[in-house]
């Protein structure tokens, strides 16, 4: 008997197997690789991609019950075939199941199975003036009244959206009352114009571009090191423009957008009309729109976050990723992929060159400068009249203090106020106190299902958060412990700090910027306006103020408290305190007034401040490499790590045991194993962390055998331990 005609497809569930499934002779013809098909799986009805045709003579595979598909959904492939390439090379890459990785390709109405036009699907009523009158039939009512709201029609989605099912459309559509009909997006596909002239280039400048310039149509990939304020964003404008001209699409990858209108002002202003933006603020149907564009060839310019490196473009010509060395790039949960790594492998596919630009370049792109597989590009002047302020060290130990903030400080913040200046200054902890204590039996308010303090808020009320766990609990009146009215906060965040300063700076605006501040929308927008004023004021927040902001009227910056970077037992953590310093201080000083940045330490001996002070950052990059090159930690060995977690520990660490020898016996020497070692914070959120780091210096032989043992480890996999594993993690937490 002939084997029935079958596909293999991916479904989203965390399983490293594809699926095969029956269909009908018709439906195999029409089938490409890359197309969604609605599949039952167990008791659910899935929505797939297809993997594979297969052949008449592929045998059947014994562990799965054969079924047919629901459903076709799409009569093309959605994704070319180097897209498909890149997804499957990513699942394997990432040691993640191919029919999770596949969706990160497509946004979320067509991951829910959405015909691909549903956007452009309009209801219209047959006959607008006439009067229906329904008996019993109340859906249809209700999608009539609906519909008569809108004589020209209304969208599908819309009418989804509103509670109103198509089986009501297609009943309305059955006796004659409605019809739909198919709308087609207008998208502007003309030639590329400027809409703004290009400032003239410096020599650095020049030269980068027009080394880029030269390798148009290939693949090359380049380092733009460029200090704070070289102008980098207009190297990346004029790089684009020669691309654009060329009728292909350039895709721009930032780490936040919301955090920085400026920056993606002037890719909109400067080519107006062909720039969609991909990011997380979108609506669904919004979110659909810009990635048909895309995926069309429509939009020129597509600028997005981490996810947009997966969008489909059949015309790509450049990847520029902004700030390369930001962990934003890096997915820290699921499919825990790195945008650099994915957006390098892509260029390399769709032969195209790609930019990694960033003032603080991470030591894994200056590793590949040195093996020649990034070329160098330096930007080493500010651009304009701007030069790089100064920094200077205040020595906590011995400084006179009020409110934590050195009397020092606290002279320099006046004097730039009374000259009309803005004053930054950065503390990357928001809350009021990260701390609080019972001065009388030394009880401290932990959160009871982290190994962490909980934090002390005192907006919009008094509370206790817990910033790993998300665990909110009311503040005890008395010490827990001993009764006594004596709980007291120690240390400072954002929200402390700002009292402090409007108590010291009553007739001046202090601004705060933590994600507790600017958590509703348009508050960022309405601070980041007022910056742009010409006005003294004082600009006080978290990490969100280091993003490549250009803020013209701020001449000092101050770092309040860094010192917890200098102690870390994480490897990175100096590279990540260095590139913090230098971009916090980097907004200083980019307009006419000089700038000044102090750093607060009790720390001031520590061999990162001479570095950076008295060299900079590449000399403190040179340093960190031969560093890293002694330990054999990365960027010179390839590392995974596997995290497992249970509610109960020793389970965690046999189990850990257990899969090390495992992958001992079958890579002897060629992998290095550190653990099972308790996580840095062992208990989170009630379960137990354990990990297993693993090193190696031959990346191909280090994936293989991990590829054989991982297998293994999931099969064995007892019910109440999750295990994960990271590939070249960023953080060993
Ligand atoms: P980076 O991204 O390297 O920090 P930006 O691209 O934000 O720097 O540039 C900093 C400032 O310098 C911007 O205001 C920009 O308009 C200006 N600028 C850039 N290039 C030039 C140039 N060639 N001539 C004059 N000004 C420039
Ligand atoms: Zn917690
Ligand atoms: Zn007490």
């Amino acid at each position: 008997m002939p084997l029935p005609f079958r596909i293999r497809v991916a479904i989203p569930v965390h399983l490293y197997d594809c699926f095969d499934y029956t269909l009908s002779a018709e439906q195999y013809q029409q089938a490409e690789m890359g197309a969604r098909v609605a599949v039952p799986f167990g008791a659910r009805h899935c929505i797939g991609i297809i993997v594979e045709k297969l052949a008449a003579d592929e045998p059947l595979d014994p562990r799965f019950e054969l079924k047919a598909i629901h459903a076709l959904l799409d009569q093309h492939s959605l994704l070319d075939a180097n897209h498909l390439k890149l997804l499957h090379w990513a699942a394997l890459y990432y040691h993640f199941p191919l029919g999770e990785v596949l969706p990160v390709a497509f946004p979320t109405l067509l991951r829910q199975g959405k015909p691909y036009d549903v956007l452009a699907k309009i209801w219209v009523l047959t006959d607008p003036q006439a009067d229906v009158a329904f008996k019993n039939a109340h859906r249809q009512q209700e999608a009539y009244k609906i519909l008569k709201l809108k004589p020209h029609g209304t969208p599908q989605h819309i009418l989804n959206a509103s509670g109103i099912e198509n089986k009501t459309l297609e009943a309305l559509a059955k006796k004659g009352i409605a019809h739909a009909e198919y709308q087609h997006q207008e998208i502007k596909n003309e030639p590329v114009q400027l809409a703004q002239l290009p400032l003239k280039a410096n020599t650095d400048q020049s030269k980068a571009i027009q080394s880029i310039l030269k390798a148009q149509q290939q693949f090359q990939a380049f380092l733009l090191d460029g200090i704070t304020g070289s102008g980098k964003t207009e190297v990346y404008l004029q790089v684009m423009y020669e691309v654009l001209k060329k009728g292909k699409q350039v895709l721009v990858l930032v780490p936040e957008i919301g955090l920085t209108p400026q920056t993606i002002h002037r890719f909109q202003s400067r080519f107006h009309g062909h720039t969609v933006l991909l990011h997380s603020g979108l609506s669904d149907a919004q979110r659909l729109q810009a990635w048909q564009q895309a995926q069309t060839g429509h939009a020129s310019i597509i600028l997005g976050t981490r996810s947009a490196i997966f969008t489909p473009l059949p015309n790509l010509g450049l990847i520029i990723l902004d700030e390369e060395h930001d962990l934003s790039f890096k997915q820290q949960e699921g499919f825990r992929y790195h945008t650099r790594e994915v957006a390098l492998y892509r260029a390399h596919l769709q032969h195209c060159p790609i930019i990694l630009g960033s003032a603080t370049p991470s030591m894994e792109s200056y590793a590949l400068v040195e093996q020649g597989k990034l070329t160098h590009l330096q930007l080493n002047q500010r651009a304009g009249h701007a030069v790089l302020p100064q920094m200077h060290i205040i020595d906590l130990k011995i400084a006179q203090k009020q409110h934590g903030l050195s009397q020092q400080l606290i002279q320099q913040i006046r004097q730039r106020l009374e000259k009309k200046q803005q004053v930054l200054i950065f503390l990357n902890r928001r809350g009021y106190a990260p701390v609080l204590i019972c001065e009388q039996c030394a009880w401290l308010a932990n959160c009871p299902r982290c190994d962490a303090h909980f934090t002390l808020h005192t907006k919009p009320y008094q509370h206790l958060h817990c910033h790993h766990c998300g665990l909110v609990q009311r503040l005890p009146e008395r010490c827990p412990a001993c009764n006594h009215e004596s709980l007291k906060p120690i240390g400072m965040g954002t929200v402390k700090i700002e009292e402090a300063l409007q108590e010291l700076f009553p007739e001046y605006p202090v601004l705060r910027v933590d994600r507790d501040s600017t958590s509703r929308v348009g508050s960022w927008q309405k601070i980041y306006d007022q910056i742009q004023q010409n006005q003294p004021l004082i600009l006080l927040g978290t990490q969100m103020l280091a993003k490549g902001h250009h803020f013209p009227y701020v001449s000092l910056v101050a770092l309040l408290d860094i010192d917890a970077g200098l102690l870390s037992v994480d490897f990175r953590a100096t590279e990540r305190t260095a590139q913090l310093i230098i971009q916090v201080a980097g907004r200083a000083g980019r307009g006419e007034h000089k700038g000044d940045v102090l750093i607060q330490t009790l720390r001031p001996e520590h061999p990162l401040f001479h570095m950076l002070l008295e060299k900079d950052y590449r000399y403190f990059a040179q340093h960190t490499l031969k560093e890293r090159k002694l330990a054999q930690f990365p960027p010179y060995r390839y590392t995974m790590l596997v995290r497992s977690q249970t509610r109960n520990a020793t389970d965690n660490q046999a189990f850990l045991q257990q899969i090390a020898n495992q992958l001992r016996n079958a890579a002897g020497n060629e992998i290095e194993i550190w653990g099972p070692i308790p996580a840095p914070m062992e208990r989170k959120a009630g379960r137990h962390q354990a990990h297993l780091l693993l090193l190696a210096t031959d990346r191909t032989r280090l994936h293989m055998h991990v590829r054989a043992w991982w297998a293994e480890v999931i099969q064995q996999q007892p019910k109440n331990i999750r295990v994960s594993i990271d590939v070249d993690p960023q953080e060993l937490n």
